[in-house]
């Protein structure tokens, strides 16, 4: 009797890759029913549910999946199996192996001379996430217990230095080299130095950044993950009460915390789920408009350009630059701002919105036209500041009513902003997000609109 297809087939959508929890390893996108056929003997007829289970999820290439963890230092995956394993100490060499003999034959042939037990390599754990032809290994110690897959939950200590160590590469941006636009990319000594230094003076800059660091380990720790969010919750809760103070009570010293705090914010938001799975839109029986998050994201921005670059210190100077909008095309005509025109009611039809929604809808789907152009403009690899900043942050407060109210329109828009909002899915925070958010959104639009989104659906797929 074979494991349930959900059981054996375990998805990791931190790194887009299928492991088999009864082998313990990755499989090969293109080789997942050949592993059934050939190592758990699943005859053709009973490999169908499989191929269903697996046909939801989006895969990354190998390549992709072997160098996600190029950049993070002490990195473990608790789906994989610990090994004892060797790295050599040779200056920037850093190759990694199991066996004494390879570690050997490495030093002879890479480094002309023969290499020193205790002196030219040491022991360290590793894993791997493939085995065969595209087998590498990766360092999967780690000063923060993760590697005894102990939950750090209750450890400030170690959540921050998580922080710096693992969650500070993944908010540093890629470099700029694609782009059409010249722009500053965040640099990862921001996340990792600057930023934890101000927190040692900053309780509520120091929280969110302890809550953030959760809210990864949540994403990659499947078996503590109720713990890391509740967590998460807890220090984001006492964060606001102190970063709302402080923003009543501008000094001239504190704008770099508060810039700091608005993006590791931002990050908690989008990553937090679900009770922030809707993003956008408010319960329209609550009083409020804009959902809490983007409240907070937006009245910061709107301190960020009031406070201009003179009372920020050099470092935090490239986050304010991720809030420009000055380099926004404008006006931008596409076939996705006609479509998004080619919607609305003709005046004499039942179902026609008033002159003021049809003003308020144009003007949101213009900016998502000019929005995209900017975010094509930008390359791949955008970050969430971008994400946000080219249409949430600048849509009007009217239409963000009309969204409280489910106005089709409104709805409508959101489910284009998917399309944008799924270019970061490959980041922890945002995985799957966009296609939740669509959902959420189809579930809540009268079946008449459906053709206008259905294929936003298969494109995000
Ligand atoms: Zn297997
Ligand atoms: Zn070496």
């Amino acid at each position: 009797m074979s494991l349930a297809p959900a059981d054996l087939l375990h998805y990791l959508p931190s790194h887009k890759v299928i492991i088999c929890s009864s082998c313990q390893y990755a499989l090969q996108p293109t080789g997942i029913l050949r592993h059934l056929k050939d190592v758990h003997h699943i005859l053709r007829s009973d490999r169908r549910p499989y191929a269903e289970h697996i046909a939801h999820y989006d895969l990354a290439d190998i390549k992709t999946v072997q160098h996600s963890t190029d950049k993070l230092k002490n990195y473990f995956v608790p789906e994989l199996p610990v090994y004892k394993g060797l790295q050599c100490l040779h200056k920037n060499c850093r190759h990694l192996c199991v066996t004494e003999k390879r570690m050997r034959a490495h030093w002879t042939q890479r480094h002309d001379r023969m290499g020193l037990l205790g002196l030219d390599w040491k022991s360290v754990p590793l894993q791997t996430f493939f085995r065969g032809n595209a087998l590498r290994y990766f360092i999967a110690d780690s000063p923060a217990s993760l590697s005894s897959n102990i939950c750090i939950a209750n450890d400030e200590a170690a959540l921050m230095q998580h922080f710096i160590d693992n969650v500070s590469w993944t908010l540093a941006d890629e470099d700029s080299a694609h782009s059409e636009i010249p722009y500053e990319p965040i640099p990862v000594s921001l996340w990792q130095q600057t930023i934890p230094q101000l927190a040692e003076n900053s309780i509520y800059l120091r929280q969110e950044i302890l809550a953030c660091s959760a809210l990864h380990l949540a994403s990659i720790d499947r078996h503590n993950r109720q713990k890391y969010l509740i967590t998460a919750a807890q220090y984001q809760d006492s964060a606001l009460p102190g970063f709302q103070e402080e923003i009543a009570n501008t000094e001239e010293n504190n704008c770099d915390t508060i810039l700091a705090f608005l993006h590791i914010s931002a990050v908690c938001s989008i990553a937090f789920e679900p009770e922030n799975e809707r993003l956008l839109i408010v319960d329209p029986s609550s009083a409020d408009i804009v959902s809490g998050w983007l409240a907070l994201v937006r009245s910061g921005c709107e301190y960020a350009q009031a406070v201009g670059d003179i009372r920020l210190s050099e470092p935090l100077k490239v986050l304010r630059c991720s809030f420009e909008l000055a380099e926004k095309p404008r006006n931008v005509s596409s076939p996705l701002l006609d479509h998004l025109m080619s919607i609305i009611p003709s005046q004499d039809s039942k179902h026609a919105w008033t002159n003021e929604e049809c003003e308020v809808y144009k003007r949101a789907v213009q900016e998502l036209a000019d929005g995209f152009a900017f975010a094509d403009s930008l390359g791949p690899g955008l970050n969430i500041w971008v994400m946000l900043r080219v249409w949430p942050m600048v849509v009007s407060v009217d239409f963000l009513n009309m969204l409280r109210q489910e106005h089709p329109g409104a709805m409508i828009a959101l489910a284009h902003y998917c399309i944008l909002l799924h270019r970061s899915d490959d980041k922890w925070y945002a995985a799957g997000r966009a296609k939740r958010l669509l959902g959420h959104i189809i579930c809540r639009l009268d079946p008449r609109w459906h053709a206008c989104v259905d294929w936003i659906n298969e494109s995000i797929d």
